[in-house]
């Protein structure tokens, strides 16, 4: 095994511009520093350095919406090359959704504005006296209050007004809307419109610290360690992204995957009690369907010739939403389509807008809605509760839902406003028994589109992500839907745990590049993949060396999970998948089993070379991954909301 401090490098790097900022919000300082190679080479970028600098900077323990949590803005080495899909970055904090390691990437203009600013990293700390957005600006940075002219903007808006200020519509802005000010813990990013870091509430962590906006443009260029033959393999892989590698994403989107999941019974329908759905069964609420009535532009982000991003519009004679736009993506069509029984298109679109604007997580936003609309059919709310009525199917009133969850206010904001634990929590004590198991999320953060009943290798994958359910944490889905192993059964544990835990190091290497998922199949092979890594920064890598750092990165973030509280226990998906079977479908009659799950789970404990009975990684592998930094650091904090 290669370990990272074994690999010689030199004092620049290239790629990577080795500049963080350090911004204090209480202070109004922003300070420079130079980012040392060594951390370039075992840290990578976006994940990588978001990890360490949580671990390192982080207190343990510290309430996720005070001053003392540690926003952190961070991409890779990639931006402005001409790789594909690589003007990304990520946003990093611990997240006031989970308690835990909080993280979300976004793509658009943001990565490429940001490396041209020539800054890698970004550590914000405090809170600003009243709201301000920051501004890096090539050398100048600093930071703006803005009560008076921002407060209250959703983030189209915002993006629009700082555009206009600095008179240049190539500024790169993210921001948060109504919902990040209030601290919702569901609260997203937005950049350029149509793309949101949106996991586990990094939004609110802005709206703790004041900071309504960041704003990147910039002048430099990027120099790469060995042009000519980064060119010749960047070029060629431009060339396979614009082939059957990824037709799908850009003939009908990340929908295309709608029909052969629910095939399967895979596609969550009315808060995950089935897998099939008879509107897709019938062509109503499809991808093809999506694209042939409703897209009317596809967009890419920069550096992308995927363009993935396809955007719907509402004819101007729609009663309700007309001349509407929206980004729609899968993950959308489950959470404000399928999982609220909803095939009214409009209805989704209105909804997803809603949340971009106004600032929260689609798929968080939307699984809650589908929660308030399960406890609705089952009487445990009610009209008198709500003001109107919400069963599976519901459209205006639905929309109605989503603008007051998302502000906060009625009964849909003071219950729902923060996701589906918190939700779950106070409707309990208010004494309605049970309406936890309604909540549909892993550690607090909502489940994407898949459904778990009949996936038990994922069952697994979505519940030991770090972030909570997941399914960019790793590929697990994967094996149920080719049919690597049972996928009603439980055998091979930690053969699985092995696969499991391989698409979960590579996961790890994508988000720290940061390159989009989408790409993952251009590469030949992991190979090919170190190959670019090396040919941009001159940091000699292999398959192997990306791979042990894929581990590390993991296993960093586990353990600052571990520090804040987790336990085996969190490593679970909701009791519905062991308790409440489909009723039609090809997976009818099927629930996860709970001795199995904890068979497999224990499986991917000891693959990863952790202890198969607490999950936690084992000196021994903590060494192997030089994480000797965190041997005896891993005492609970009792941090974990
Ligand atoms: S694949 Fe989609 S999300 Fe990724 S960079 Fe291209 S357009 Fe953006």
């Amino acid at each position: 095994m290669t370990v990272s401090k074994d690999i010689p490098v030199p004092e620049k790097v290239e790629g990577y511009t080795q500049v963080k900022l350090d911004v204090d919000l209480t202070n109004g300082t922003i300070k420079k520093s130079k980012i040392s190679s060594e951390f370039c080479r075992d840290w990578i970028g976006g994940y990588g350095f978001g990890a360490k600098v949580l671990w390192d900077e982080l207190k343990p323990g510290v309430d996720p919406l005070s001053p003392d949590n540690v926003f952190v803005y961070a991409h890779g080495p990639f931006p402005t090359t001409i790789l594909p899909t690589s003007s990304k970055y990520g946003v990093f904090a611990k997240s006031p959704l989970t308690g835990m390691f909080g993280m979300a990437i976004s793509s658009g203009s943001v990565g490429a504005q940001a490396r041209r600013a020539g800054i890698n990293l970004i550590v914000i700390k405090g809170k600003a006296p009243e709201l301000s957005y920051l501004v890096v600006d090539d050398d100048d940075y600093y930071i703006v209050p803005c009560e008076k002219t921002l407060k209250g903007k959703g983030c189209f808006d915002t993006e629009e007004i700082l555009r206009d200020e600095f008179q240049d519509q190539r500024l790169a802005v993210m921001a948060i809307g109504p919902a990040g000010e209030r601290m919702s813990h569901l609260a997203c990013i937005t950049n350029d419109r149509n793309r949101q870091a949106g996991r586990t509430g990094m939004g609110a962590v802005m709206g703790s610290k004041n900071l309504k906006a960041i704003c990147f443009r910039g002048t430099k260029g990027t120099k790469v360690a060995k042009p000519v033959e980064f060119y010749k393999i960047a070029k060629k892989l431009i060339k396979v992204a614009n082939g059957p590698a990824t037709a799908k994403y850009r003939d009908l989107g990340t929908p295309a995957g709608i029909t052969s999941y629910n095939k399967l019974g895979m596609f969550p329908i009315n808060n995950h009690r089935e897998g099939t759905w008879e509107e897709i069964d019938n062509g109503t609420f499809t991808g093809d369907t999506l694209n042939e009535d409703w897209i009317v532009k596809k967009v890419a982000c920069s550096q992308c010739s995927i363009a993935c991003d396809h955007i719907a519009k509402v004819p101007k004679k729609h009663p309700d939403w007309p001349n509407l736009f929206a980004s729609v993506d899968v993950e959308m069509c489950y959470s404000f389509g399928s999982a609220c029984g909803n095939s009214d298109w409009p209805t989704v679109f209105k909804c997803i807008s809603l949340c971009d604007d106004l600032g929260i997580d689609a798929i968080s936003g939307g699984v809650t809605a589908a929660m308030a609309c399960d406890l609705f059919e089952d009487g445990v709310i009610t009209k008198d509760d709500l003001g109107y009525e919400l069963p599976f199917g519901s459209t205006v009133n639905l929309a109605r839902f989503t603008e007051e969850m998302i502000s906060g206010k009625g009964f849909a904001g003071e219950i729902f406003g923060d996701g589906t634990k918190m939700a779950g929590i106070r409707l309990e004590e208010k004494g309605k028994k049970n309406a936890s198991s309604y909540g549909m999320h892993i550690k607090g953060l909502e489940l994407p589109a898949f459904d778990l009943h009949g996936m038990s290798s994922f069952a697994v994958g979505a519940s030991v992500s770090i972030r909570g359910g997941c399914h960019l944490r790793n590929g697990a889905y994967g094996l149920d839907a080719k049919g690597t192993f049972d996928r009603l059964g439980y055998d091979k544990a930690v053969e699985r745990g092995k696969k499991i835990k391989a698409t979960e190091d590579i996961y790890a290497i994508v988000d720290s590049y940061i390159i989009c998922k989408f790409t993952r199949g251009i590469y030949e092979n992991d190979a090919e993949m170190a190959k670019v890594y090396e040919l941009v920064t001159g940091i000699p890598a292999t398959d192997e060396s990306i791979n042990v750092r894929g581990d590390a990165i993991l296993n960093l973030s586990k353990c600052f999970n571990i520090r804040e509280g987790w336990t085996r226990a969190d490593d679970h998906p909701p009791e519905r998948f062991f308790k409440l079977a489909h009723t039609r479908g090809p997976n009818k009659g099927v629930t996860l089993k709970e001795d199995g799950y904890q068979k497999l789970l224990s499986g991917y404990y000891e693959a990863r070379g952790w202890d198969t009975k607490t999950g936690i990684p084992t000196d021994a592998t903590l060494k192997k991954l030089g994480l000797d930094f965190v041997i005896g650091n891993l005492k609970p904090a009792g941090g974990k909301k």
